[in-house]
């Protein structure tokens, strides 16, 4: 396969941008090869600078579930443009597409339209914390939540009771307020809200982890979620920005039936545009600025490009509910084929699957954590993911990420991904 075009223009990036890329994991440092530039996408295919055509599983990191390029997301946003990329003041498109999000998710009751994931939780965490009056918040170990400062942090050595940065450029002191717990582990949080008395403001999770790989929560951990923070008069906010209208249109609270009071929107919701959102229970809602005393702004919140790409989006998953059938069994084929794969080569491999989301782990051992995430053999994924993009798919660089299965993605096409996953 040739990629000189592709070498080039790298050689060219890394000189303006810190490794070439405007986001860490595109850069293919994990599995060791200079990543591709990419000229146009179409539906499940994605087309380098070199001519190279690849069926696409990464579908922007989340965003295209309805393949790239949606001709009638494409026309929205053609018509929106030629009115204006930005006006600094109210559309009518900002409040229809909250109806559509409220439609799908009665629990957003009242929400905040903002430019990225990072900014959508930074702001949920924000208003929960004016609502609650109180400072602390509680994370998992493996769940990402954005790059903003105090959720950058990994699990100290103090067994879960102090947090540490995971950057450098972060301040202790900013991160000591946010405590981590571990994934499926209620004892986990429940010590944390024992240790902390009313004094914990929030709890955030990725109510489908999709950050390590993809860990599913065990059967009735999101429910114990929803009644420890309840008893503890804290705030329970599911970081959908992954699973909101790929689960299902209702996103991952509708799948479990868990009612948060606050939730994060984002990759989806925009159509592929930079949009997300935040919302919930009206009465946190209410404590936002210009109506409560949480201040939150932006001067490209609820862009009339990105609406117009996140309202057809929208519109399509409603009014095609059976996407969800068909991309959960493509992504239940894939977890076979991989299973397979893994049982004739002799391979230890484990393979998670929640709707259209699956990761095949390089490790014998069931992942039901971060640490077991991490016991992956990476090395082993990275001979795979050579193997996969030298066959023409383009899957993640990196071992914890998720495979994404779009509506475009043919049954030919998933036949083919088996077929080379098989070899
Ligand atoms: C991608 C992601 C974010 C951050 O969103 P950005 O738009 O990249 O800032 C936050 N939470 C989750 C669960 C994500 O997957």
């Amino acid at each position: 396969m040739n990629t000189s075009k592709s070498e080039a223009m790298f050689a060219e990036a890394i000189k303006m941008m810190p490794g070439g890329v405007n986001s860490p994991v595109r850069a293919f440092g994990n599995v060791g090869r200079n990543p591709l530039f990419i000229k146009k996408a179409s539906g499940s295919h994605i087309y380098d600078v070199d001519g190279n055509d690849y069926i696409d599983y990464v579908c922007s990191w989340g965003p295209g579930i309805l393949g790239h390029a949606h001709p009638e997301v494409i026309e929205a946003v053609q018509k929106a443009v030629v009115d204006g990329l930005t006006f600094g003041a109210p559309t009518e498109r900002e409040t229809k597409l909250c109806h559509l999000v409220n439609e799908c998710m009665p629990s957003m009751e009242m929400m905040r339209m903002v430019s990225s994931g990072t900014e959508a939780v930074m702001s949920a965490i924000r208003a929960a914390r004016g609502y609650t009056g109180r400072d602390k918040i509680i994370k998992f170990k493996g769940c990402y939540h954005g790059h903003s400062d105090g959720l950058l942090v990994k699990a100290g050595s103090a067994a879960l009771t102090s947090s540490v940065p995971d950057s450098a450029g972060v301040p202790k002191s900013f991160t000591e307020k946010t405590l981590v717990a571990l994934y499926n582990d209620e004892n986990s949080v429940r010590e944390l809200f024992d240790n902390n008395k009313g004094e914990i403001a929030a709890l955030i999770v990725e109510p489908v982890a999709a950050n390590m790989g993809v860990v599913p929560p065990k059967e009735g951990f999101l429910s114990f979620l929803r009644e420890i923070t309840k008893e503890n008069g804290a705030v329970l906010i599911f970081d959908e920005v992954i699973t909101g209208f790929r689960l299902s249109a209702g996103g991952a609270q509708e799948y479990y039936n868990i009612k948060p009071d606050l939730t994060t929107l984002g990759k989806i919701v925009g159509g592929g545009m930079p949009m997300a959102v935040y919302g919930g229970k009206a009465e946190i809602m209410k404590c936002v600025s210009p109506v409560g005393k949480v201040y939150q702004a932006g001067t490209l919140s609820g862009n009339p490009v990105a609406t117009a790409a996140g309202i057809k989006t929208v519109e399509l998953l409603m009014k095609n509910p059976d996407i969800y059938a068909k991309i959960d069994g493509n992504a239940k084929k894939l977890a076979k084929a991989y299973e397979e794969a893994a049982k004739k080569n002799n391979i230890a491999m484990t393979v998670n699957q929640v709707g259209s989301l699956l990761c095949a782990y390089f490790t014998e051992q069931k992942v039901d954590d971060y640490d077991k995430a991490t016991s992956s053999d990476l090395e082993a994924f990275s001979a795979y993911f050579g193997k996969m993009l030298d066959g023409g798919i383009y899957v993640a660089p990196s071992q914890f990420e998720a495979m994404f299965v779009s509506a475009a993605h043919t049954d030919e096409e998933i036949q083919k991904t088996c077929e080379l996953i098989l070899k």
